[in-house]
């Protein structure tokens, strides 16, 4: 199955202040609909059971069902990470059969300063204050499309 992958970030994404923050879900949710894009962890929350289900908790309340998997812990930076999850969709992936159509990253780190050659054209910024914006909905639309 042909997917659009977002590879998330979740402090400074979605959750602001320690919380999650229902602006960021709802923009999240928007995103997700539009492109029917799913949901890959990138975020160090990814490593603990009780920290995914607390994501998958706020998804479900919001109404997003996404979620794909997450990245293994392969490489030096978070664009290895990305990347080796790319080409091995390793065994923490829910899903069977998949290739890759379009693919993004949101974080609030700064990735394509990071990596430029390999994040061009798939990295949306965000901020620790804000999180997901409307800024960034239009970025990651576009990226997806
Ligand atoms: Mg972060």
């Amino acid at each position: 199955m042909a997917l659009n992958i977002i590879f998330l970030d979740i402090d400074g994404v979605l959750c602001l202040g320690r919380k999650m923050d229902k602006n960021c879900l709802q923009h999240l949710k928007t995103i997700t609909d539009i492109t029917s894009a799913r949901i890959v962890l990138s975020s160090s929350w990814r490593f603990f059971p009780k920290s995914r289900a607390q994501i998958e908790a706020s998804f479900k309340e919001i109404g997003i069902n996404s979620l794909l998997g997450w990245t293994g812990s392969q490489g030096k930076t978070r664009v290895d990470e990305i990347y080796s999850w790319m080409k091995n969709f390793d065994n923490k992936t829910i899903e069977e059969d998949i290739i890759i159509n379009k693919w993004i990253a949101i974080d609030d780190m700064d990735l394509y300063t990071l990596d430029k050659t390999r994040m061009q054209d798939h990295f949306v910024l965000t901020t620790l204050i804000q999180g997901i914006t409307e800024e960034t909905v239009k970025e990651a639309i576009r990226l997806l499309s």
